[in-house]
């Protein structure tokens, strides 16, 4: 008999980064079960925080380190080997991520190991007829243990706990992916692809939503302090209740949808804490993305081809641009290069798939999105 789905998603309201606090709340909801069980089978973990680019904290690009401090003290006191790793997109060096987002520091100072995945070695994946590179040490440890971002973003609408999966394909493997399925329809399967495949090997997620992202993230939009913390076993339901709150309907975010539907759960049976189950936070900016979307996705394919053209929106290079090069490197269709005189990025719009990933990984947020005309009367 299958055991029945964990649907449960705890929140607590929480309006600062204090390690004590968030340290409390992790020893009482870790004393529940199922976690508790599974920690007592798990000895080797890996945490796995946002670590998209070198972002300052106070950006809410990335996860805040007291999420990953507060963690990495509860195993100890469990006497569990702890190990840290992700990927950032693109060319952006792992040393220089470590120290702008200060994981760096906090695992120094509890001497735990940093990993750059990828450079341990890489696993490869047949799922539905693709290749997907996994780093190896996935498979090597005995639990993951999730530490996510709460954020919108600019193609797939909302990011959190699924989409923070991602992150265990090395590198440029990403852009690769991005580059074989760049329709938003086809990335969510493939986000959804890597979190079945990876999903028996989670412990358990949390998600920072104490200060996230609106506007256009997942790395250009504005911090926003939700004061939420969100903990659940498994990951679709944390981001349901999430982008709920947000203001997003599940129909909207089509990868949550199909990944609830994956695994046969129903929203109705999702448990959001009581004092939380109908909150909606206010003003949230989230309708300039929602707008987009909904108006493609509504275009039947030939006219959605013909307004394109008019209704178009495309990365932007400002000023503040420092020529480092990473989003000519990370383009994952070489739709940029740089210009010889002035070595600012040029775009080549007919390459151009619009997957965002140099506004992404830009260190200095100098990737803005520009529209057309006809796309900003309708914005
Ligand atoms: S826009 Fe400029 S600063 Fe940003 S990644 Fe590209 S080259 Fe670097
Ligand atoms: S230039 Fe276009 S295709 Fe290249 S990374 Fe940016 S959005 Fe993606």
């Amino acid at each position: 008999m299958n055991t029945p789905i964990n649907s449960k998603v705890y929140i607590k309201a929480i309006n600062e980064y204090n390690v004590e606090q968030i340290l409390e709340y992790y020893r009482e909801i870790f004393e529940l079960e199922p976690f508790k069980t599974k920690l007592e089978k798990t000895q080797y973990i890996l945490l796995k925080p946002n670590m998209l680019g070198a972002h300052h904290p106070n950006k809410a690009v990335t996860t805040h380190p007291a999420i990953l401090e507060a963690m990495i003290i509860y195993l100890k006191e469990l006497d569990k080997k702890v190990v840290v790793g992700d990927s950032p997109g693109g060319i952006v060096t792992a040393e220089s991520v470590w120290k702008a987002t200060g994981f760096g520091e906090v695992c120094k100072r509890h001497k735990v190991e940093l990993v750059n995945f990828g450079k341990n070695g890489i696993i490869t994946k047949q799922i539905n007829g693709t290749e997907y590179h996994f780093e190896k040490l996935i498979y090597e440890v005995d639990g993951i243990i999730n530490l996510a971002k709460m954020k919108t973003h600019s193609l797939m609408l909302y990011t959190g706990c699924v989409k923070n999966f991602y992150g265990l394909i090395p590198g440029l493997y990403k852009s690769e992916l991005h580059r074989q399925f760049p329709q938003p329809k086809d990335f969510a399967q493939v986000i959804t692809n890597v979190y079945l495949h990876i999903k028996d090997k989670v412990l358990f997620n949390v998600l920072d939503g104490i200060v996230g992202m609106e506007g256009e993230g997942p790395s250009a939009g504005k911090p926003r302090a939700f004061n939420r913390l969100f903990i659940s076993e498994i990951a679709p339901v944390n981001d349901y209740a999430a982008s709920r709150m947000m203001g997003f309907k599940i129909e909207q975010i089509e990868y949550i949808k199909h990944l609830l539907n994956s695994l046969d759960l129903k929203i109705e049976d999702i448990q959001i804490e009581e004092a939380f189950k109908d909150e909606i936070l206010t003003d949230v900016a989230i309708k300039e993305v929602i707008f987009r979307k909904r108006f493609l996705d509504s275009l039947p394919a030939a006219l959605k081809k013909f307004f394109n053209r008019f209704f178009d929106y495309y990365p932007s290079f400002g000023d503040a641009c420092i020529r480092c090069g990473v989003c000519v490197q990370s383009c994952p269709v070489k739709a940029l290069r740089l210009d010889k005189d002035d070595q600012k990025p040029v775009l080549d719009k007919a390459k151009c798939i619009k997957c965002m990933c140099c506004h992404e990984l830009c260190p200095i947020h100098a990737v803005s999105i520009k529209k057309s005309l006809v796309a900003k009367l309708f914005l």
